[in-house]
């Protein structure tokens, strides 16, 4: 949607979970906003820094040396409050008074749809990236965060294999993904899994016991079974437990990563992902459009209605990849 107001200082605010590149976005907005102009207003803490007036000036120095860091300087925080028509309000009533007359936000589907709603009720331009470590947002190939993670997912992997290997052990690996298995899919096809659990995908314990099975009949001195947390099973702990009850000649060991996945360094690619977003969103917002997601289609950057993107799930996960795992794991 396009709206034809000039916009002189953008707010830029990072809201739900944390996710790495998220600090390399927020150096990117504010250095192109610099570039083309405009002033900016770092927002702490998502929606309730708004609610607070929790603001800050920022500068081309306020956002040097953070473009290796993981989390988000900004802070990021649950907002209860922005849910109500009394909490978007104030947030309003704060960014008038600060002069801020554009948004950039970073975060999932509940940063976007309450950017979506105050956009509306308020008439303020909003432009959104995703920031997620899940990938499970619609319109784009990528979200800010979910390479670095893979990454660190695979870097435990190889860690946990050489302990595996020495004991002939097999490992249960529980990784993050509630509703995606984007992480799992593609951290246990790069770290050589037997098996990969994914939410996308009901697994049957005797199925998995089957091809566990048949891999120790082929020698395989140790086994890494991948299961996303959302797998139909209910995590690691209880397919260990199952597969344990028939498979007991093996000494099978649990690994949940938590939040370990979440941290770290970002990788090149969430850097330059993230700086390209960042450098679209503000274009976006001084072009006049709102209301909209920025994403990365192929290797283009791309838009999306926001409204479109909190609609729709996308299926993320090729059956080429769900095949190449299974083939692979033989
Ligand atoms: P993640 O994918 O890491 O969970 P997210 O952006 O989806 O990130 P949420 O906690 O769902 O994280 O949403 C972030 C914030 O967005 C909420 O704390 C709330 O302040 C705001 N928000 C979410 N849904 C709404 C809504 N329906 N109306 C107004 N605000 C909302």
């Amino acid at each position: 949607m396009q709206i034809v107001k000039e916009i002189n200082r953008i707010g830029v605010f990072t809201s739900g979970g944390d996710s790495p590149g998220m600090n390399a976005a927020i150096r990117a907005v504010v250095r192109t906003a610099l570039y083309k102009n405009k002033q900016v207003t770092g927002i702490y803490h998502g929606y309730q820094g708004m609610m607070d007036g929790d603001f800050i000036p920022m500068e081309s120095r306020s956002v040097s040396n953070i473009i290796q860091l993981g989390g988000t300087i900004l802070k990021t925080a649950r907002c209860l409050p922005f849910r109500t028509v009394e909490g978007r309000a104030q947030a309003y009533k704060n960014l008038v008074e600060a002069g801020i007359d554009g948004l950039v936000a970073i975060g999932g589907d509940g940063t976007f749809t309450g950017a979506e709603i105050f956009s509306r009720e308020y008439d303020i331009p909003v432009v959104c990236i995703p920031g997620t470590i899940d990938n499970d947002l619609y319109g784009t190939d990528y979200t800010l965060g979910y390479d670095t993670a893979t990454n660190t997912v695979i870097e435990a992997i190889d860690k946990i294999r050489d302990t595996a290997a020495s004991h002939d052990r097999l490992f249960f690996i529980e990784v993050m993904g509630r509703d995606s298995g984007c992480i799992a899919l593609n951290a246990g096809i790069a770290g050589g899994a037997e098996a990969i659990l994914l939410p996308e995908k009901a697994t049957a314990i005797d199925d998995l016991i089957q091809h566990l099975s048949k891999g120790a009949r082929q020698q395989k001195s140790s086994s890494i079974v991948i299961v996303a947390e959302g797998d139909h099973n209910g995590g690691a702990y209880n397919v260990a437990k199952r597969v344990k009850e028939k498979f007991s000649h093996y000494d099978a060991k649990v690994s949940i990563l938590g939040h370990l996945q979440r941290g770290g360094s970002p990788s090149s690619f969430d850097r330059v992902l993230a700086s390209r977003m960042g450098y679209a969103a503000v274009n976006q917002l001084i072009a006049g459009n709102t209301r909209i997601m920025i994403g990365m289609r192929g290797n283009e950057i791309c838009t999306t209605p926001l409204e479109e993107a909190i609609n729709n799930k996308e299926y993320k996960l090729s059956e080429d990849m769900l095949e190449i795992a299974e083939v692979l794991s033989l």
